[in-house]
């Protein structure tokens, strides 16, 4: 079982919501604040990534990074994730 997260650059964040469709998951969200372009940006609402990049391959900004490890691997060694975009 794969285990993921996300980043976002949320200074460059337009809150056009494709990574938010494009989340099998439903993972993914519109915060309540704004960014510094005074958009309402992305971000990880609930803790059920699978690190399937779906995410980061729409994102017409970049915005996204996704990190992903196996979940027994995080249990026993506690590292960083492992970036794959
Ligand atoms: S990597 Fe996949 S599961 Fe994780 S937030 Fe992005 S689209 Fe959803
Ligand atoms: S696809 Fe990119 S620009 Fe659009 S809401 Fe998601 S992170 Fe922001």
């Amino acid at each position: 079982m794969i285990r993921g997260t996300v980043h976002f650059k949320i200074e460059i964040c337009k809150g056009c919501e494709l990574c938010i469709v494009a989340c099998p998951q439903e993972s993914l969200g519109l915060s309540n604040k704004i960014n510094l372009q005074g958009y309402r940006f992305a971000e990880l609402i609930k803790d059920n990534c699978t690190g399937c990049i779906n995410c980061a391959l729409v994102c017409p900004d970049a915005a996204i990074t996704v990190y992903r490890e196996p979940k027994s691997a995080l249990r026993k060694s506690g590292k960083e994730a492992v970036e794959v975009k």
